[in-house]
């Protein structure tokens, strides 16, 4: 897929950013099979390891990942109505980045292990436990779809901060 015909990742503030996303039907399968690859290009170009529909002005509850590290061949996913169903009391801190949020990044608490299901795009049901960079990623997409940003999880102070560096930074370099 040609990144340059791939969506624009919208940035903060951006309303659309904020909506909670719709479940994904068997009406939308033919807009999902078109919008997924996309999503993984403009991923790809940003770069980056996971997008959620919302980013790029979607109502659809649809997630691509790829958390293959560098050197190894690129593994896509993409989930389709992803869920996460149970976490673990324990919590564990990350630091977090996101492509809304471009050069932002935040140490974020989040549930240590959690277990998540989604639909595929073959119509499989997939449900797994996860930790780690999993985890969170998914943790991280999920809340896109719910219009929740990793900042929400942060202290109204470093949150602030967050945002008014972001907001400065947008502006001293206008998106191409
Ligand atoms: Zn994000």
């Amino acid at each position: 897929m040609d990144a340059a015909r791939s969506p624009p990742i919208l940035h903060v503030p951006d309303p659309r950013l904020r909506l909670r996303a719709r479940l994904v039907t068997a009406a939308d399968a033919e807009a999902v099979r078109a919008l997924a690859p996309r999503m993984l290009a403009a991923m790809y170009a940003a770069p980056g390891i996971g997008l959620a529909a919302p980013q790029v002005g979607s109502d659809l509850r649809l997630v691509v990942m790829d958390l293959a590290r560098e050197g190894q061949p690129p593994a896509p996913m993409v989930l389709i109505n992803p869920e996460i169903t149970a976490a673990s009391r324990e919590t564990a801190i990350r630091e977090e980045g996101c492509l809304s949020l471009p050069g932002q990044y935040a140490d974020v608490e989040r549930p240590t292990r959690i277990r998540a299901r989604w639909d595929t795009l073959e119509g499989a049901k997939r449900e797994i436990e996860a930790e780690g960079l999993l985890g969170v990623c998914l943790q991280h997409e999920v809340d896109h779809l719910n219009g929740v940003l990793f900042v929400d999880h942060l202290s109204p102070l470093k949150r602030n901060m967050l945002l008014r560096k972001l907001a400065k930074e947008l502006k001293a370099k206008p998106r191409p």
